[in-house]
């Protein structure tokens, strides 16, 4: 619940507001502001208090317990301009509660939180759960202080800069056979570091701090750096502590327990799976004390465990149900004869009896690992329970995002953050200028020219395959005429895909045209590099046979100019000379140009390969300027007073 304080008329028109925006996660508490910032502090996670800094500061001051208690606190100046995360910037929520209210008050956020101000991730946002010093690494990463890495894998997480560098580790992570991905970024690097510009093989630059290019061999943050993976487990834990004595910083990400002190964080990666079994009625308890016990007796971070699993039958039973939810992970079930099927270290005769399979602990583990890497703890067994442990192979993150047509402000909200959640950057180098300067230092870019599309959508699943998160991306939307179908048709599914839609160059072209997409529309490419001209011809004629709105990629280049006639005369078998047709060369970037013209009047000199080319349908016009195709166009075309009543109805409901 989100607390809402004013004094003054304005701050209460601001309260009305964010109340109105948000109905069901606010609450607005009268004033006198006093007690009525001591009753919100206590029922709410959040505060957003229309009053100075300096008054909430005092009134709250007596309140606070801890960060991990305290309420998210914002204020908002009188004249609704800026909106201060005051208390509990990440923990707490207030720097996206800042950016909310922002969001509805059309004020500006005050962000102060170190890590947020300046690009780099806090350790706290790293999606991992993180422990040890996290201030104290966090502060020394910000001041650029060294700050070793210690990784036992390659995990997808956001690139870190330059001073934190991989070291390493002497924790090993066994990993899936056939995937020993120990030197596999380096030998890359060594093959494409010393490609030429301009060649089909990607280019490989680091995003220097400043946010721009730097093409070189640098690698940085948990990337390609930080792979000391090995093909085999260590007997033993990690060994050595954080500070290795010289006054280092050390950044753990393991799942083992590895010796704090002042100097050194760990976050902790999802990768144990804990199988788990019991008799009926065991108690959540007594699971919870065998899973723990068995963590602690490996040397292993219950902050690690992912899932919890079992057989189906024990999907219901109670104590490991709210063992799960205690943990806070979920649980996995699985059917007793695949539970069967699982060679495993000690099989019994008891749950072979019960429920069918003679393991179900070691079983479900591994089954739920699902990475062949083995046991790290073969079953346990306490008086009703049993549990083992496995191991997880890191799963990379793939995300295909589309950079829209040019300008930044169609740069999607949710594309801005794929980019600062990647530690590897894939695309065509045209595109990566495009949004150079919203990477995050250290980012590795992976940049080629026109026409490696292969060896960018390999080159973007691979870096997956090897834990990184990777954002290839792609103009306008990426799944159009793009990269997403060649990465996608690569991909498997020991990776995570996540695509973020893109304003296609079709949707950017229409809102500069009018409204030209208002009735059934097609998109059609016109190169024909990849598909033969037949497929493209027949495709246009049965657009043309259809009615169909048509908006044509790629029309025309310097070495491929006949197709575009060829097509607009095609569909001017079935349309009038007067069809208008719209012409947008740049959408939304600084050098964009469109016109209206017609079927007949087009200039087929003025299409270039940064242009498409729309062409209405029979019932589209031009009206002051803009295309419009009319949406019920049978009885919008009759004159008035003669309209079709259920098409009328219709097309309310369709407004809707
Ligand atoms: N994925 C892109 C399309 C790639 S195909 C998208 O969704 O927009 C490349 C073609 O897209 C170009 O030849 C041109 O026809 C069109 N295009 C891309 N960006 C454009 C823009 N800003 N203005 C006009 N056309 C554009």
């Amino acid at each position: 619940m989100i607390g809402l304080i004013a004094a003054t008329a304005a701050g209460r028109r601001g309260c009305e507001r964010l109340a109105a925006a948000w109905p069901d996660r606010t609450r607005v508490y009268d004033a006198p502001v006093a007690p009525a910032l001591e009753r919100a502090f206590a029922e709410c996670d959040q505060l957003v208090c229309f009053l100075a800094t300096g008054a909430v500061v005092r009134l709250v001051a007596p309140l606070l317990r801890g960060k991990d208690s305290d309420p998210g606190i914002v204020t908002v100046d009188e004249a609704h301009q800026h909106a201060v995360a005051l208390l509990g910037g990440h923990g707490g929520g207030a720097n996206t509660l800042a950016r909310a209210v922002c969001d509805v008050l059309g004020a500006a956020p005050v962000i102060t939180t170190a890590t947020d101000a300046v690009g780099t991730p806090g350790l706290d946002t790293l999606g991992f759960p993180a422990e040890g010093a996290l201030a104290v690494v966090g502060r020394a990463i910000l001041d650029g202080e060294r700050v070793a890495l210690r990784t036992d894998a390659v995990w997808p997480l956001p690139a870190l800069p330059a001073n934190v560098s991989a070291e390493a580790g002497p924790a090993r992570l066994a990993v899936p056979a056939g995937r020993d991905t120990a030197g596999t970024t380096d030998s890359a690097m060594a093959k494409t570091g010393s490609a030429p510009p301009d060649s089909a093989v990607p280019r490989i630059g680091v995003a220097a701090d400043s946010g721009a290019a730097g093409r070189g061999d640098r690698q940085v943050g948990p990337g390609a750096g930080s792979a000391p993976l090995a093909a085999e487990e260590s007997a033993g834990g990690p060994q050595g502590g954080g500070d290795a004595g010289d006054g280092r910083f050390t950044l753990w990400v393991t799942d083992r327990v590895v010796p704090l002190d002042a100097r050194t964080a760990v976050l902790r990666p999802p990768s144990l799976v804990v199988g788990v079994g019991g008799s009926r009625g065991v108690s959540a308890d007594e699971v919870l004390a065998l899973i723990r016990q068995s963590l602690a007796d490996a040397g292993l971070a219950a902050g690690s465990v992912a899932v919890l699993a079992t057989v189906d039958a024990k999907a219901d039973e109670a104590g490991i149900v709210e063992a799960a939810e205690r943990l806070g992970v979920p649980l996995a079930t699985y059917g007793a004869a695949e539970l069967a099927a699982i060679e495993v270290p000690n099989p019994s005769a008891a749950p072979l009896a019960a429920v069918g399979t003679p393991s179900v602990a070691e079983a479900a583990a591994l089954a739920a690992s699902a990475s062949g890497c083995g046991l790290l703890v073969p079953k346990r067994k306490s008086a009703m329970a049993t549990a083992a442990v496995a191991r997880r192979g890191p799963r990379g993150r793939l995300a295909v995002v589309g950079l829209g047509p040019g300008a930044r402000d169609l740069l999607t909200p949710r594309a801005r953050e794929e980019l600062r959640r990647a530690s590897v950057i894939v695309g065509l180098d045209q595109y990566v200028d495009q949004i150079r300067d919203l990477l995050r230092p250290g980012t590795r870019v992976l940049e080629s020219g026109l026409g490696a599309e292969e060896e960018r959508a390999r080159s973007a699943v691979a870096e997956a395959q090897e834990g990184h998160a990777v954002a290839l991306i792609g103009s306008g939307d990426a799944g159009v005429y793009a990269m997403a179908s060649p990465a996608l048709a690569e991909a498997g599914t020991d990776i995570d895909v996540v695509g973020v839609p893109g304003v296609t160059a079709a949707l950017a072209a229409a809102a500069v045209l009018g409204a030209p997409l208002g009735h059934d529309h097609v998109s059609i490419s016109l190169s024909d590099l990849h598909t033969p001209w037949g497929v493209i011809e027949r495709r246009v004629r049965a657009a043309a046979e259809a009615d169909l709105v048509v908006t044509f990629y790629n029309p025309r280049s310097r070495g491929r100019d006949w197709q575009l006639p060829k097509a607009l005369g095609i569909l001017g078998e079935h349309r009038a000379p007067t069809t208008p047709v719209g012409i947008v060369h740049a959408a939304s970037r600084p050098d964009e140009r469109s016109a209206v013209t017609t079927l007949a009047a087009l200039d087929v000199r003025a299409v270039d390969m940064v242009t498409v080319v729309t062409v209405g349908n029979t019932a589209t016009r031009e009206v002051a300027g803009r295309m419009v195709t009319p949406r019920g166009y049978r009885w919008q075309a009759q004159p008035q007073g003669t309209q079709n009543t259920a098409a009328t109805e219709n097309t309310k409901e369709n407004d809707q």
